[in-house]
């Protein structure tokens, strides 16, 4: 168990971090860079472009291993400094999911052991298909999931042998450098380089586009929302886009509804719902949708009554001539200030929930707050189509709770998302509960799915043939 920790406490374990950061970052003017942060972006992909250069040419696999080693433990070290750093930079989340959110991404992002050769024998000769480097990576990060992108994008990327330089979301930046920072020193403990995750202290649309347009930068990978993933594909190089969710969960009559709504609290509430992939909206069968809301309330969730949730939809959602979007100041904040913000008392809520219909806002957005719709279905079948909808093919993620495979399986073929997930909250589907691997770039749009060290890897095959070498 966490201890918790006053506001005051944190802001000074944060300050302490923040001028130990500056006092180890670079110095100022081109070229600074000191464990791969830097002042200008060209510096920032010519150190990670020199230094790939030396990792593939020197560096053992066996180092590459170590070296992953290494970034596990230091991150694992530093987990409660770089949860807390997150939450005070960016006022996203609670840092104690955070800390659980890192963790499953230090001890669940694969490293090299998935990038197994591909052999082929046969009359003709000997074919063998291995993952190499691209090169320099470019990789763009968001607020949400700031320490937990990087160290994920790190291990993955590295472990393929790239280098990696991050445009990382302004408002994450600190967070972002210490990150680098500490990962940086581990590498150059376990493998002489210092500069093979670099990034910029100032991100901007500028740096973002001077790494786009790069010569040096084989490939891009954006994590973040459609305008992010848009910009990339137009870039004119390859990239992989891991876009912004909006997940449904269905619940019909066969669920076993204290599971539902225990789990659904549980994705709902982590991290104030600023991941991708939790839990947006929820559709239930009539029949079942007292108990499922009950349940919710038992969990520890609170339900608005009809002029609450008015005041806290005109709190947290502004509207423009293209519809609603979250505010920007209520995205990833604690329930219970909502409440108090509309003049409710409360505790330590961690969700509100709104019984409401399909066009609700909360329904149609992507919300990244702790703010849960639940909407009443005549059936199963509406409950899917409405899902459907509401997931707006993003390919992102979707649920259900159920015990009729039946439903189960026109739900997952209807939704055609890239994570499914069948009684347990969607976080089970990054190792957190579940069976499988973490990552925090779900690449949806452009369908390498949950990216590992594969989708940072160029295949490429090598052919001896005719005599060529094979034992039988
Ligand atoms: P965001 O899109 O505002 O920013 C993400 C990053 O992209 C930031 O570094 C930002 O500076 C940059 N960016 C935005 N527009 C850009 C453009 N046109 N050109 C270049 N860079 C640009 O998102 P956010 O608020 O940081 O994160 C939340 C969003 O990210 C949500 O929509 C969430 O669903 C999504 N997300 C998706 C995944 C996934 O794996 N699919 C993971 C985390 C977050």
């Amino acid at each position: 168990m966490v201890n918790a920790i006053s506001r005051t406490e944190l802001k000074e374990l944060v300050g302490e971090v923040l001028s130990r950061l500056s006092s180890c970052s670079g110095r100022d003017g081109a070229g600074d860079g000191r464990l791969g942060v830097y002042s200008r972006m060209e510096d920032a992909i010519d150190a990670a472009h020199a230094d790939q250069k030396r990792y593939v040419d020197q560096i053992s696999i066996a180092a590459r291993r170590e070296m992953i080693q290494a970034i596990r433990e230091v991150s694992l070290e530093q987990n409660e400094t770089l949860a807390k750093m997150a939450v005070e930079e960016t006022g996203l989340g609670r840092w104690q999911d955070k800390m659980e959110k890192n963790r499953a991404v230090i001890l669940g992002t694969p490293g090299t052991e998935v990038l197994t050769t591909h052999a082929q024998s046969g009359d003709s000769g000997l074919m063998i298909e291995e993952y190499t480097p691209y090169g320099v990576i470019g990789a763009i990060t968001p607020t949400t999931n700031p320490a937990a992108t990087i160290i994920n994008n790190a291990i993955s990327m590295l472990a393929a042998g790239n280098a990696v330089v991050f445009n990382v979301h302004p408002s994450a930046k600190r967070t972002c450098a210490y990150t680098v920072h500490i990962l940086n020193n581990a590498i150059r403990g376990a493998c002489g380089l210092e500069n093979l995750l670099t990034m910029v202290k100032e991100p901007t649309m500028d740096t973002a586009n001077t790494l786009m347009e790069s010569e040096k930068v084989r490939i891009l990978v954006g994590t973040g929302g459609m305008g992010l993933v848009k910009a990339l594909l137009s870039s004119g190089k390859k990239c992989i886009g891991a876009g912004a969710g909006n997940p449904p969960v269905v619940v019909d009559e066969t669920a076993d509804i204290a599971l539902a709504a225990k789990e659904i609290y549980k994705g709902a509430s982590f991290d104030n719902n600023v991941l991708c992939l939790a839990e947006k909206s929820v559709f239930v069968v009539e029949s079942a949708a007292d108990r499922l809301i009950r349940g919710l309330i038992d969990a520890g969730a609170y339900l608005l009554k009809d002029a609450e949730l008015k005041k806290i939809t005109d709190l947290v959602l502004t509207k423009d001539e293209t519809g609603f979007h979250p505010s920007k100041n209520w995205v990833g904040r604690d329930a219970g200030k909502m409440l108090q913000s509309v003049g409710v008392p409360a505790g330590d809520v961690r969700l509100l929930v709104l019984e409401t219909d399909f066009d609700n806002p909360f329904v149609q957005v992507e919300q990244l707050m702790p703010v849960l719709p639940v909407v009443r279905c005549r059936d199963v079948d509406q409950a899917i189509q409405l899902a459907v909808k509401t997931e707006g093919g993003r390919r992102h993620t979707a649920s259900i709770f159920s015990r009729n495979i039946d439903n189960m399986t026109r739900f997952a073929r209807l939704a055609d998302t890239t994570i499914f997930v069948k009684n347990a909250s969607t976080l089970a589907s990054v190792g957190v509960g579940g069976e499988g691997s973490a990552t925090m770039t779900i690449a949806g749009p452009t369908g390498e799915g949950l990216t590992d060290a594969r989708s940072f890897a160029r295949r490429r095959r090598c052919t001896l043939c005719d005599g060529g070498f094979k034992i039988y």
